[in-house]
């Protein structure tokens, strides 16, 4: 039986001879339904349509499908000594992205910001072993396709190991994680924070969204609420949700001018 992603979010669904009624994800008022109606595509369908390409990405490497599909999810890999940590995922995996993976060290595990980026992480898990996948409990009721892999951690940090930190800061999603890499650029220090904060165009902001396809802002609270989480950490580059679209230096000043301006515009 095939197993089926959801054309407008990526989301992956259990195997089932039919696809899925609706897709609670886009359902949700943070997304939307394709304006033609829901639709669902089968894995093997996905990997006709598109491939998966990696390139660089400010000294990390991303991974994602060509041509785009759902959100344009884009992954990291952040090397380590016993394998990569998977930062975010896609919609699909694929042998020859999972032989690429192989040759950086393969996978010991895999850690996502926030549902919109769930997409295929018991395809990706599998296909090394089993490993972890880890995502905050607090969203729990977002899983479209629950798996054995997947490590439902609780409270505001988890240690993946001394050189990277879970944590928990809420926001877009209760469960919204950025991953803290003690190591990365350069040993300054790196943030990964997916869309909880949103690298801006210009590339020298974040901004920060409850909804950003529907423009439904973030309250005071809950902005603090991520920079009190932030504040202890140190970090000079920030790499946000999409290709390029990162702070190359100087990302904790960037940071800290971000949240005053975004009070600033909301009080
Ligand atoms: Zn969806
Ligand atoms: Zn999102």
């Amino acid at each position: 039986m095939p197993s089926w992603a959801c054309e407008t979010c990526g989301a992956q669904f259990p195997e089932g001879a039919a696809p899925p009624a609706s897709c609670p994800i886009c359902e949700d008022e943070r997304q939307f339904v394709n304006w033609k109606g829901q639709t669902f595509l089968t894995r093997e369908a996905l990997a006709q349509r598109c491939r998966l390409v990696w390139r660089d990405d400010l000294e990390l490497t991303g991974i994602s499908l060509e041509p785009s599909f759902a959100i344009g999810q884009r992954a990291l890999l952040v090397p380590g000594a016993d394998g990569c940590v998977m930062w975010d995922c896609v919609p699909l995996a694929t042998p020859e992205a999972v032989d690429f993976v192989r040759s950086r060290g393969g996978l010991k595990a895999i850690a996502i910001s926030h549902p919109h980026y769930y997409g295929a992480l018991a395809d990706w898990s599998e296909a090394f072993g089993g490993v972890p996948v880890y995502l905050h409990a607090d969203d729990r009721a977002w899983v479209t396709r629950p798996h054995k892999a997947i490590v439902h951690w609780t409270g505001d940090r988890y240690a993946i190991s001394d050189e990277i930190l879970l944590l928990r800061t809420g926001g877009h999603f209760a469960g919204g994680t950025v991953l803290h890499c003690r190591g990365g650029a350069n040993g300054k220090g790196a943030l990964l924070t997916g869309d909880i904060a949103q690298v801006t165009m210009d590339r020298r902001f974040v901004s920060f969204m409850y909804s950003y396809p529907n423009y439904i802002p973030l309250n005071a609270a809950a902005v603090l609420r991520i920079a009190d989480a932030v504040a202890p950490l140190a970090f000079d580059r920030i790499y946000g949700a999409w290709w390029g679209r990162n702070i190359a230096g100087g990302a904790k000043a960037a940071f800290e001018a971000s949240v005053a301006r975004y009070l600033a515009a909301i009080a």
